[in-house]
């Protein structure tokens, strides 16, 4: 749109005085003028900005209309008509500028760079221009006037040519980046997936080893979800894996990761904690899933089995996860609702 108003604006400009001075004065200039402010509009919405930078140059877009008016009736002089349209589409670039920087959406740094850089120089050339046309003699046919007026153009040229380049790279960064992010998440509980973990957990564990640092790793295993299933259906099943998850989301320290190991399983990766005091976080998510309701009709606590284990010198990753599984085992083979340690340590709680 913004492309649109521009190039038509330009366009009756340069009929000059072929046609009537409203087409190729007030009517050529005012779509500049609402090019500019379309500008600052889309910047708003493709960087989620504050609303209130278009909403201030689209409210002095009739005040800049009511002067090109006056200027081309009632007191006609193209250098005052110069001077309104580059203060309007100053206006414009520097609060597009500001659109651009004020956005609390992450963003590649370079093409946010390079705009703000071309919307920089441009509002500049344009008080320069201001300057020069106010120091001019009158220009008389805008289509003879001086080198400055020819290079708005161009400079306006840039500007669009930079806007269209940097939308793509902004749009195409993003799509990149849900798509990768998406291959790492899973879509029902929205935690890591098993991917995930196989490349997160294997870089933690290399810098644990290095560091001398503790890591411990929980299995959980939702108790009986089979029979869920098959009494409420599988609508409710999924529900209660979107709900484990967003508890696990929710309840684990920032640097703890959850992932979704298997169907009704579930890996946490804690780094530097040591196996006591994993336990006691499996010990926390126990009580937490077992008073948490997961559907409306549910008669009896849904539970959850826990198996931890830590990280040891000599470990590969298969071997710390195999530890946590076995412990699993153990505490499903105790009845469940259990917390069970690793290689021998027994059992935490019951
Ligand atoms: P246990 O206490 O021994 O763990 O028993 P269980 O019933 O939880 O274990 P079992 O391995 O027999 O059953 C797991 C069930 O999880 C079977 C499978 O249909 C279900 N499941 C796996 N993934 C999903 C899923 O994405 N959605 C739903 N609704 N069910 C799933
Ligand atoms: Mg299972
Ligand atoms: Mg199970």
């Amino acid at each position: 749109m913004p492309y649109f108003f521009l190039m038509a604006g330009f366009s009756l400009l340069s009929f000059g005085d072929d046609i009537s001075f409203w087409l190729s004065k007030v009517a050529a200039n005012f779509c500049i003028a609402l090019g500019f402010a379309l500008v600052v509009l889309s910047l708003h919405q493709i960087r989620h900005a504050p609303l209130i930078y278009p909403l201030v140059v689209f409210s002095c877009l009739p005040l800049a209309l009511a002067a090109l008016i006056y200027y081309s009736v009632i007191e006609p002089s193209t250098n005052a008509r110069v001077v309104v349209i580059s203060v309007y589409v100053t206006l414009c670039t520097v609060s597009s500028a500001i659109v651009v920087n004020k956005s609390q959406v992450e963003d590649l740094k370079l093409p946010i760079m390079l705009l703000t850089g071309v919307l920089v120089i441009h509002s500049l050339f344009m008080l320069f221009r201001i300057w020069c046309t106010l120091r001019e003699p009158n220009i008389g046919d805008f289509l003879h006037a001086g080198n400055v007026h020819q290079l708005a153009i161009i400079m306006t040229a840039i500007l669009l040519s930079t806007l269209g380049f940097t939308y793509n790279w902004i749009l195409n960064a993003r799509l990149m980046e849900s798509l990768y992010s998406s291959s790492l998440k899973d879509s029902l509980t929205q935690l890591y997936n098993r991917r995930a973990m196989n490349e997160m957990t294997s870089r933690e564990l290399t810098r644990s080893l290095r560091h001398k640092h503790a890591l411990s790793v929980i299995i959980l295993d939702i108790d009986h979800f089979k029979q869920v299933n098959d009494v409420y259906g599988h609508q409710v099943g999924d529900r209660v894996l979107h709900n484990l998850g967003e508890i696990l989301i929710n309840n684990l320290r920032a640097h703890d990761v959850a992932f979704r190991y298997g169907g009704e399983e579930f890996l946490i990766m804690l780094p530097d904690t040591a196996i006591n005091d994993a336990c006691t976080a499996a010990e926390k998510l126990k009580v937490l899933i077992e008073s948490h309701t997961f559907w409306k009709q549910q008669e009896k606590p849904l539970t959850a089995s826990f198996g931890v284990a830590q990280l040891h010198p000599n470990d590969q990753r298969t071997n710390l996860i195999e530890r946590a599984d076995k412990a699993l085992y153990h505490a499903k083979e105790q009845g469940r609702n259990t917390v069970c340690k690793g290689e021998f340590e027994g059992t935490v709680s019951a």
